[in-house]
């Protein structure tokens, strides 16, 4: 089993934790912060939305220097996205990638309601969702969206970075799709 895969299920547990109402984690003070005064030692990448309501530390059950976290809007993949992802992969050797999309997420509804159109604000956002849309316009649900969305993120990686890919053939990354359901607290991975 390569590494990330191992670390996957160490943070799904830590979601068990969370899910269950007994959170473990102990690296949250100041100590911890001084141990890691001059270097960081993360063994996952997070990209996960901007949500309030997501927030990979806690439903994870982690504490500081765990997670290498990137969030932005919709978990959209833009250049700076790729590039914040492509330096957890080849600076801070990772081994595990997470895209953590989401229920009830507003780009989603937002994009889904919108489309096809391309209204004057949000467009770097909407072009980075829109693309599944063209693929499927069936789609009518906005949660079955955010998970096409988050299947359609992966691609745009392995298509658009060749760190990533890299790492991903040589066998040193593992990419997780996971999706996060806010009346369950529950991350589960997606295929
Ligand atoms: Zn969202």
């Amino acid at each position: 089993m390569i590494d990330g895969k191992k670390e996957l299920e160490k943070l799904l547990r830590g979601n068990e934790n969370f899910v269950n109402g007994t959170p473990t984690a102990k690296n949250m003070c100041l100590e911890t912060l001084r141990k890691f005064a001059f270097h960081q030692e993360p063994y996952a990448v997070v990209l996960s939305c901007s949500d309030s309501r997501v927030v990979p530390e806690i439903i994870f059950d982690c504490g500081i220097g765990e997670l290498f976290v990137v969030r932005v809007a919709g978990i959209t993949a833009g250049p700076n996205v790729i590039e914040s992802l492509e330096y957890a992969v080849k600076k801070l050797h990772v081994p595990l990638l997470i895209l953590l999309g989401h229920d009830d997420c507003g780009v989603m509804k937002y994009a889904k309601d919108t489309y096809p159109e391309m209204p004057q604000h949000f467009q770097s956002i909407l072009k980075c969702v829109y693309p599944v849309l063209d693929k499927k316009e069936d789609i009518t649900c906005h949660n079955f969206f955010a998970q096409q969305h988050t299947i359609w993120v992966e691609d745009v990686l392995m298509e658009k970075s060749k760190i990533i890919k890299d790492a991903v053939e040589n066998g040193k990354l593992y990419i997780a799709k996971c999706h996060f359901d806010h009346s369950t607290g529950r991350v589960e991975e997606i295929n």
